[in-house]
């Protein structure tokens, strides 16, 4: 079989993620690859373990990148918590909540969800309730940006509950980190994973993980064996920390690009990260909605990486979408679980949130809407973005 080199179509990447990445990041993969105990990548392992602690806020040792994507992450902070017939509180408000009460589950550990409605936050009183109706709850989790939609969570509250109640606290930041604070020892959080293609921009395949000295002592006094050896980090810390022990084949080349994005991130300080996010966040939702979308997750908890908004009435989902990408190669996402078919959620995440990113999206969207027969004044979505931006809030 003979086939042409590699070409795929670049693509505006505005959907759940993956997002755009930066040039340097290609370049970074791109570097020779050395051996997983090359005294040269021990020293490029180190250095990103405090680029990562430095972006997730942290002063913990054990703070690492999982082998995997964003779902290793969270795999991996759950089952070296947990044991089987612990007690673990779960939110649930939306796909990836659901995904961590499955996880619990089936590590033979107990999962008391706290149900909220999908695009709404888990209010705190449920979670103070789950956590006194629960026998010894080992860990209370819960998702800081539920990507399936668009709700940022609040988490300052939740901590305090579960500290109360000697649990530990565990957050899902595939989708925050990078984008909005999570400040993992300010925030009093105990286990805290992210991806890397969500708002740090470098291509899938790892998950940065920290665990707090609590957590920590935790899985020292566990009864049992870690029920999974890929991601056990009693063993894995061995080759992070000073023994270098093999475990398992670094992932060198991801390694290097996400050295390389984390230092763009911290590069670019957080708070004027988090500000452009928030921006364009509002530059967008004001586009959508003079287009005729509503926007979908609860006000005054919108996350500004992902923004969900109902599709309006007789236009198709799926054609529209595809229309988008064949026409304007624009990748944004459909909707999931209550949502599918129903809302679109657009991405702003790391190098994708731009002014440039936004003004292409409306653009594309009311082109499409208009020729679907929507009574859409033209230019609308664009004006209506720029006066945000000129107004600058
Ligand atoms: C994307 C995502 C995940 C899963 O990450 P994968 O990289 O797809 O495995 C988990 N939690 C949240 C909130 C996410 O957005």
């Amino acid at each position: 079989m003979k086939l042409g080199a590699l070409n795929p179509p670049q693509r505006l990447l505005m959907g759940p993620g993956p997002s755009a990445v930066h040039p340097r990041v290609f370049e970074a993969i791109g570097k020779p690859v050395l051996g997983h105990l090359d005294p040269a990548f021990l020293e490029i392992m180190d250095e990103t373990r405090s680029l990562l602690q430095a972006v997730f806020g942290t002063e913990n040792k054990l703070t690492l990148p999982v082998s995997g994507t964003g779902s290793s992450g969270m795999e991996a902070a759950l089952v070296n918590i947990l044991e089987p017939g612990d007690h673990a509180v779960v939110c649930v408000n939306g796909a990836f909540g659901g995904r961590m009460a499955d996880i619990v589950e089936r590590y033979g550990a107990h999962a008391t969800r706290v149900d909220s409605p999908w695009g709404e936050i888990v209010p705190p009183e449920k979670v103070a309730d789950a956590l006194n109706e629960t026998p010894n709850p080992k860990v209370a989790a819960i998702v800081h940006v539920e990507t399936s939609t668009g709700v940022l969570q609040p988490l300052r509250e939740v901590a305090r509950l579960a500290h109360e109640s000697g649990a530990l606290f565990l957050v899902d930041a595939v989708t925050s980190l990078g984008g909005a604070p999570v400040d993992v020892d300010e925030t009093g959080i105990d286990v805290c994973y992210s991806a890397t293609q969500k708002c740090l921009s470098c291509p899938p395949g790892l998950a940065p993980i920290t665990f707090s000295e609590r957590a920590v002592e935790a899985i020292e006094n566990r009864r049992s064996k870690v029920a999974s050896w890929y991601l056990d980090m009693t063993l894995i810390s061995k080759y992070w920390g000073s023994e270098r022990i093999y475990h398992h084949t670094a992932p060198i080349s991801m390694i290097y690009a996400l050295r390389e994005s984390l230092r763009i991130v911290v590069e670019e300080r957080p708070g004027a990260r988090y500000e452009r996010h928030r921006l364009h966040s509002a530059a967008l939702c004001a586009g959508l909605e003079a287009i005729g979308l509503t926007l979908g997750a609860q006000e005054g908890y919108r996350a500004p990486m992902l923004n969900m908004a109902f599709i309006p009435d007789g236009v198709g989902d799926a054609s529209a979408r595809r229309r988008l990408l064949d026409e304007f190669n624009i990748e944004i996402g459909g909707g999931l679980g209550a949502f599918a078919g129903k809302a679109w959620r657009i991405g702003l995440m790391g190098e994708s949130c731009s002014r440039a990113s936004v003004m292409r999206c409306l653009d594309g969207l009311e082109s499409i809407l208009r020729s679907e027969g929507l009574p859409i004044p033209q230019g609308a979505g664009l004006s209506a973005a720029m006066e945000r931006y000129e107004s600058g809030s």
